[in-house]
C-alpha cells in the first residue's frame, strides 16, 4: 500500500489540533470518513467552471455537466462491478435506497400479510423503512436472530421462509459489531427459495471489494460520505428485472417521458428513480472518491484495516475490565469496534477521550434492537479507515488506561 504518511497528507483535516493541544486520532469512521483533497477540489471545480442544471440544456454548460454527472454513473458501475448503468440510482444516502425499495417493491409486489426477513442486528434504516410499509400495507418482519458472539447462525435460517416470504433485507457489515455478514451465502439461499435480496452495504463498501455480480444480490445500497465522498449522494444498484417492475418513487421533473393532465409515462432507468435536479455535484465527488480507493486499491485497504482490527482487538484487551462486542476472529470482523469499560459510562467514556483529542462514537448507533439484544444502552466504538495507524490505537488506549484511573 501507499504509505500510510502519503496517504494521510491528502487528508487536510488530520492534522488539526483538537483543544489546541492533541492532534486529532479520529476513530469515528464508520460514522463518517474524511475527504480526501482530490473530491473536495473535484466539486469545487466544478462550481467554479461547470456549474449547470443537467440533462434539459442544449448549451455548452449543461451538456459537460451531464457528461460528468453521467460518467461519474459509470465509474460507480465500474466500482460495483454491474451489468449496465441503468441499475445504478443516485439517491441521497443508504437510507434513502433502502427506503426506496421498501416502498417501491412493497407497492409492487407486497400484500397484506407477505414478509420481510431482516436481521436482530440491523441499523435503524433497515428495520424503519419496513415498519413504514408494515402500517401502510399490513406486511410482516421477521427477525434473523443473532448469536451471544453476534453472528447469524444460518443452521435455522430455512424455517423463516415460507410462501408470504417476498425479501430479504440485511446488513453486508454490522456498524455495532462489526460482524462481516456471509450474504453470498444467505442470497443463494434466499434465491433458491425465489426471494430476492437487499444488501446494505453502507459498513462494506469502504473497506473490502464489493462485487454485486458476484454476489448475485437484487439490491445494493451504499453511501458516499462513508467511503470518502460528499454527503448527500448515495446509490441503489437493482437488477433492471425488480427495477423495470417497480413503481417510480417520488413524482417529478427527469422521472418523466411524457405528462398531460390525464396521463403520463416514466422515463426509461435509472431516471424513472430520480425525480427532480439531482446532486450532480456530489456524484462528481463520489465518483472522485471511488476513484481515489480504488487508486489505493481495496485489497490493501483491506489488508492494512484487518491488521489495525486485529492490533486494537489485541491492545484493547490489556485493558482491565474490557469488554469487545462482536466476534473474536477478524477474518469475520470488520474495522468497526464497540467496546464497554468495566462500568464507566460509554458516554463518559467517550467524552473523557474527546478531551483527549480522540474521536470515537457512543449511543446506540442506530441500532436500539440489537442494543436490547446485548443487554446494554449503548457502547463506545472506534471505527478506522485507510488512513489510520496502530499509533493511533496506542494512543486510544492510553487514553482509556488514563480515564480509568479517574474513576
Ligand atoms: N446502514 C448501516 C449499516 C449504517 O451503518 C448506516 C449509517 O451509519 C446506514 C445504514 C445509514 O446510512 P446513511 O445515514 O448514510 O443513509
Amino acid at each position: 500500500m501507499t504509505p500510510i504518511e502519503n496517504l494521510r497528507s491528502d487528508f487536510p483535516i488530520l492534522l488539526r489540533k483538537i483543544y489546541d493541544r492533541y492532534p486529532l486520532v479520529y476513530l469515528d469512521n464508520a460514522a463518517t470518513t474524511q475527504k480526501p483533497r482530490c473530491v473536495v477540489e473535484a466539486m469545487t471545480d466544478e462550481y467554479y467552471n461547470v456549474n449547470a442544471n443537467v440533462h434539459r440544456g442544449v448549451h455548452f454548460l449543461s451538456q459537460q455537466a451531464t457528461d460528468l454527472h453521467e460518467g461519474s454513473r459509470e465509474t460507480v458501475r465500474r466500482f460495483l462491478n454491474a451489468r449496465s448503468t441503468s441499475e445504478i440510482v443516485f439517491t441521497r444516502g443508504t437510507t434513502e435506497s433502502i427506503n426506496l425499495v421498501a416502498s417501491c417493491f412493497g407497492q409492487a409486489f407486497m400484500k397484506e400479510g407477505d414478509e420481510v426477513i431482516i436481521t436482530e442486528m440491523e441499523h435503524h434504516s433497515n428495520i424503519v423503512s419496513w415498519q413504514l410499509l408494515q402500517s401502510r400495507q399490513g406486511i410482516k418482519i421477521r427477525v434473523l436472530p443473532i448469536t451471544d458472539e453476534g453472528v447469524l447462525n444460518l443452521d435455522g435460517i430455512g424455517d423463516f421462509f415460507n410462501e408470504r416470504t417476498r425479501i430479504v433485507s440485511i446488513a453486508h457489515v454490522s456498524n455495532v459489531l462489526g460482524t462481516v455478514n456471509p450474504v453470498k451465502e444467505i442470497i443463494r439461499i434466499a434465491h433458491a427459495h425465489g426471494v430476492p435480496v437487499l444488501v446494505d452495504g453502507a459498513q462494506s463498501t469502504p473497506h473490502f471489494k464489493v462485487d454485486v455480480q458476484d454476489l448475485d444480490c437484487d439490491f445494493f445500497a451504499f453511501s458516499g460520505h462513508k467511503i470518502y465522498g460528499p454527503t448527500g449522494i448515495g446509490v441503489l444498484y437493482g437488477k433492471e428485472e425488480w427495477l423495470d417492475r417497480m413503481p417510480p418513487y417520488m413524482g417529478g421533473g427527469e422521472m418523466i417521458k411524457t405528462v398531460s393532465f390525464e396521463k403520463t409515462t416514466f422515463n426509461d432507468l435509472p431516471y424513472k428513480f430520480e425525480a427532480g435536479t439531482p446532486d450532480y455535484v456530489a456524484s462528481t465527488g463520489l465518483a472522485k472518491a471511488l476513484e481515489y480507493v480504488s487508486s489505493v486499491g481495496l485489497d490493501a485497504i483491506e489488508a492494512h484495516e484487518k491488521d489495525l482490527t486485529a492490533y486494537a482487538m489485541q491492545r484493547l484487551m490489556e485493558v482491565p475490565g474490557m469488554k469487545i462486542y462482536g466476534p473474536q476472529d477478524v477474518t469475520i470482523h470488520d474495522a468497526v469496534l464497540s467496546f464497554q469499560v468495566g462500568n464507566i459510562h460509554h458516554l463518559d467514556m467517550g467524552t473523557l477521550l474527546d478531551r483527549l483529542g480522540i474521536a470515537v462514537r457512543t449511543g446506540h448507533h442506530c441500532a436500539e434492537p440489537l442494543m436490547h439484544r446485548l443487554g446494554v444502552e449503548g457502547t463506545c466504538r472506534a471505527s478506522f479507515a485507510l488512513y489510520n495507524t496502530r499509533e493511533e490505537i496506542d494512543a486510544l488506549v492510553a487514553g482509556i488506561r488514563r480515564i480509568q484511573t479517574m474513576f
